[in-house]
């Protein structure tokens, strides 16, 4: 059980981190947030927050979409986390919650002259999502909120309803998850995690300028597919018709880690089954991620000092 936030500048029980309901970005989804991991080593008897710089960095970026400034730097940002999770004696799994956002208590919609705010939690989470059954997937009716919209690059607290509808659609459709379409019908991402496919050995991705976040997993991925497996990674427009043809395909994200596709719009990806490329992915992450790979051990930041 969580006991503790990060709420206007120091570390306070999570019962008394509150907002108002006059709080501008309950009302209109004017926030920003990120999903961060930590993994607990058995081993090193170590929690390690995976590519922490990185979150960070996409959450500022975020923060500058929307004209708002907390005021503390990327490393201080990572130094607060690593304090709260030391308070909360984690020694499992957590994700994070960080989240800037407008307290302006009036009734307006605008980005600037506003006080902004930071707030960071953090909770257990289980495995990954098992994958002995690969995901079926259907693509959703929904587009992908346009750059020229909500940038959809940055995370941003309002643009999740686009996600929301996208999944639920799928979830009532009796798919697992949903592929969305940016709005001249290329392959963009999912409602919360980016996508590749493989076709003749080429690991596959949209382009960010496709309306995807920038998906930290999605560069890891992007890295280990050229450095640690020898193949050609090609970021480029994917069509809808592709999908069908696909050898495999999975997701990525810090929720899902990586998750093989097995049915796109009741099509078999493949054979339907987990990928040899999304297995052997899915093996390298869990192995960075608790610091089992000495070159990616620069992505994780202990907690605990030794
Ligand atoms: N796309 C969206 C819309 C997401 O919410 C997420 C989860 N943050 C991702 C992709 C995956 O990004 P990351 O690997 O940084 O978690």
């Amino acid at each position: 059980m969580t006991k503790y936030a990060f709420h206007n500048g120091s570390i306070v029980p999570i019962a008394d981190a509150h907002v108002s309901i006059t709080c501008t970005t309950f009302h209109y989804g004017i926030g920003c947030f990120a999903g961060i991991r930590a993994f607990w080593s058995e081993k090193d008897e170590q929690l390690y927050i995976f590519r922490a710089y990185d979150h960070y960095k996409r959450l500022l970026n975020s923060a500058k979409f929307l004209m708002s400034d907390v005021g503390y730097s990327n490393a201080e940002l990572i130094e607060i986390t690593a304090e709260l999770l030391r308070k909360e004696e984690w020694r499992q799994n957590v994700y994070i919650r960080p989240i800037i956002y407008k307290d302006d208590g009036v009734f307006r919609v605008q980005l600037h002259d506003s006080t902004d705010k930071l707030a960071i939690y953090s909770q257990p989470v289980g495995a990954y999502i098992k994958a002995d059954g690969a995901l079926k997937v259907g693509v959703s009716s929904w587009r992908r909120v346009d750059d020229n919209a909500i940038p959809a690059r940055g995370k941003i607290s309002g643009t999740y309803i686009n996600s929301a509808l996208a999944k639920t659609e799928a979830v009532k459709n009796g798919y697992d998850e949903a592929l969305v379409l940016t709005d001249d019908g290329h392959v963009s991402e999912a409602s919360a995690a980016n996508f590749f496919m493989v076709r003749d050995g080429v690991l596959i991705t949209p382009p960010i300028t496709d309306n995807v976040l920038e998906g930290i997993t999605r560069k890891s991925i992007i890295e280990w597919g050229r450095s640690d497996f020898g193949m050609e990674v090609v970021e480029r427009s994917i069509d809808r018709s592709e999908l069908y043809l696909a050898d495999e395909a999975f997701f990525c994200g810090t929720g899902v880690g990586v998750a093989a596709i097995g049915q796109v719009d009741g099509r078999l990806v493949g054979d339907g089954k987990v990928g040899p490329t999304s297995e052997k992915m899915l093996a390298l992450y869990q192995k960075v991620t608790t610091g089992q790979v000495e070159k990616y051990k620069q992505w994780l930041t202990p907690v605990y000092s030794k």
